[in-house]
């Protein structure tokens, strides 16, 4: 019987064909942050559910309506991660590391999961590629974690990516905005969905990011965080937007983003792709975030993700993914005699760090070939009765270079020399 198991919706599953791509915008994220300081960071893909409550905010939609919990066979509340901002805090609290050099760089390549309702380029299981930055004020370090993100998406070949920025005040300039808030959503409350209705009174700024259409007309000329900052956060605005400007990064400002997550304080911004519309990457500073999971800790925090699905379709669809070329050797053995040799020649170029294959499925010498061909082998030898008993043998490139006559004794190293 067929297996009628499929896998979960809003899951992908990549394929061995596919995986290089992963690979490229996996390594390209590596690569850039290392540029920039930035040290790999790993953590577990579940934490208790409090951590997300009380780091993502409990009244954000991430968290009222998309995470998956449940209680373990301990009975505890468990959570899988959302996002990883507030795991990459956990750790650095529970390891000190906060006590240590600052600023604290780290970065991560982590599947995230949210219920949500899957469409073109959201998911229910997706990944992400973080980077986080501790322990500084200073504008200089917005400018970073967005030229970080910038120089990660140009190393990817993603030009023409639109960046918006905003600032979204202190928790000092959000007491004014927030009363202005509640007055203008008031006059609007009964078209409001229930949640953004719950919202009005606990948090009136998460009903500026809500979904639903109707929440998002009435959110359109809803007053502007902009018009209500402090001279700190206004100056801080300024001096990030004149330091993107010398850096040479294009940027808008959009004063509607606020972005889902409750933690942001000042800067907050996205990288979007024009085509689709789509969000690539997100971020913004989070001043309050450690203190709100350890009141006796004050660090300031920002950083960003970018979503690694919506990287790897974007760039499908922009054709950015190289054709593979020919890679590796396939040593295809003609009768018994020759298959130890086959080995022995495989097993000296895969100890020499290159690619090699020999038959494993006994077939005909027509059908090696054609499979040394469909898997993009560089060069292809065929050893029988006689390549065993002369030791000479002929290296084919299927790159189009010349056949090179050699021995079985020296053909790894020839091989390897041209790979
Ligand atoms: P956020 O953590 O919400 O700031 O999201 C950061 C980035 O992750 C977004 O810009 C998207 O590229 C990606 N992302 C967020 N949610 C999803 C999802 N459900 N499916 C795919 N990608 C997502």
């Amino acid at each position: 019987m067929a297996l009628e198991i499929k896998a979960p919706r809003g899951t992908n599953d990549v394929l061995p064909a596919d995986s290089y791509k992963w690979q490229i915008v996996e390594d390209a994220a590596r690569r850039v942050s290392d540029r920039f300081g930035y040290r790999e960071i790993r953590f577990p893909t579940f934490e208790s559910t409090e951590l997300f409550e009380r780091g993502v905010g409990d009244t954000t939609d991430v968290v009222q309506k998309e995470m998956y919990t449940f209680k373990d066979k301990g009975d505890r509340s468990i959570t899988l991660r959302p996002e990883g901002t507030a795991s990459a805090v956990r750790v650095c609290l529970e390891h000190g590391l906060f006590g240590g050099l600052m600023p604290l760089k780290a970065y991560y390549v982590i599947s995230a999961f949210r219920y949500e309702k899957p469409q073109a380029g959201r998911f229910r299981e997706f990944h992400q590629f973080g980077a986080e930055l501790y322990g500084t004020s200073s504008p200089q370090a917005d400018r970073e974690v967005i030229e970080l993100a910038a120089s990660f998406l140009k190393e990817l070949g993603l030009g023409e990516i639109s960046l918006n920025i905003n600032s979204i005040g202190c928790p000092e300039c959000r007491k004014n905005y927030h009363a202005a808030l509640k007055e203008y959503f008031a006059s609007h409350a009964e078209d409001l969905c229930e949640t953004c209705k719950g919202r009005l009174d606990r948090n009136p700024m998460r009903i500026l990011d809500c979904k639903s259409p109707v929440c998002k007309g009435i959110a359109a000329d809803a007053p502007l965080i902009l018009d209500y900052l402090c001279d700190d956060c206004n100056a801080h605005f300024e001096t990030l937007k004149a330091s993107l400007t010398d850096a040479g990064i294009s940027f808008n400002v959009d004063p509607h983003i606020v972005r889902g997550l409750d933690y942001y304080t000042r800067t907050v911004f996205e990288f979007t792709d024009p085509a689709s519309g789509l969000a690539l990457a997100g971020g913004g500073r989070y001043d309050g975030l450690v203190s709100e999971l350890d009141p006796k800790m004050k660090v300031c925090g920002l950083g960003f993700a970018a979503g690694l699905e919506r990287l790897v379709g974007v760039m499908e669809d922009r054709g950015l993914f190289p054709e593979l070329p020919r890679k590796g050797a396939y040593i295809a053995a003609m009768g018994q005699k020759a298959v130890p040799a086959a080995n022995k020649l495989a097993t000296a170029l895969r100890a020499l760090g290159c690619r090699a294959e020999t038959d494993l499925m006994e077939r005909s010498l027509k059908a090696q070939m054609k499979y040394a061909d469909k898997t993009n082998a560089r060069f292809v030898v065929v050893i029988g009765d006689n390549e065993v008993e002369s030791g000479k043998i002929t290296v084919k490139d299927m790159a189009g270079g010349d056949p090179i006559e050699t021995t079985l004794a020296e053909a790894a190293a020839i091989m390897a020399d041209r790979m």
